[in-house]
């Protein structure tokens, strides 16, 4: 029986121009009202992931910045991964290369965001691994995260906080910065609108898109 949900946002319960699913939401409620918990995990920054979390009601700890940063239910921010190697990184790049801040930095803790021209994404890819630093596009933006920072550790987190085990767990993402939450032996499900490599992981792959999979994923995991 699934106890916890693990879900991307971007892609995931919107639309692409980041409209969320009215139904997404409704699917959302009627499964916290049995008894599931809800978390959100988000590339996007804590004040954006806090917002989602009271206007929608989610019921659990909501994470930003790929897993690095956690607000929970008692309203304590949890921030497990240092801010100061990614900003000291894209500083220097913004000076060599394209690579540059994007203005949701000002609320990121434990990573960074940048835009960047394509000409250069293979060199600092390269320079960023020497430091242990990562870099990807989350199809929205690209983030340069800590080695490890990711949404399987987000996963862990609540897992252990709440006491779920893997087979207890339902994660649902589209794209490639769900795709180490999409490692994990756990219930893995995904819009129509997923990336292959997402599809090739996936459990349960719904033929609706763009957050109207919601209901169908939660009704074929028979939380609703
Ligand atoms: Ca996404």
């Amino acid at each position: 029986m699934i106890k916890l949900v693990a879900m991307d946002v971007d892609g995931t319960l919107t639309d692409k121009t980041r409209r969320i699913s009215t139904k997404a939401i409704e699917s959302i409620r009627k499964a916290e009202s049995r008894g599931v918990t809800v978390s959100l995990l988000s590339g996007n920054v804590i004040p954006v992931v806090y917002s989602l979390k009271v206007f929608i009601g989610i019921n659990g700890p909501v994470f930003g910045e790929n897993g690095g940063i956690m607000f929970d239910n008692d309203n304590s921010i949890h921030t497990f991964f240092p801010g100061e190697k990614t900003n000291a990184f894209l500083a220097e790049m913004s000076k060599k290369t394209s690579m540059k801040p994007i203005f949701t930095n000002k609320w990121r803790e434990a990573s960074t965001g940048f835009d960047i021209d394509e000409k250069d994404v293979e060199f600092v890819r390269g320079e960023a691994e020497k430091r242990g630093l990562v870099i990807f596009n989350s199809g929205y933006s690209w983030h340069l995260m800590n080695k490890g920072e990711d949404k399987a550790f987000a996963v862990s987190v609540l897992m252990k906080k709440f006491g779920i085990g893997y087979d207890e767990t339902l994660v649902v993402g589209d794209s490639e910065n769900d795709l180490p939450m999409f490692e994990l032996p756990v219930h893995r499900a995904s819009p129509a609108n997923c990336t292959d490599s997402i599809r090739r992981k996936s459990e349960y792959v719904s033929e609706f898109s763009y957050g109207d999979e919601i209901q169908d994923v939660f009704t074929h995991y028979g939380l609703i």
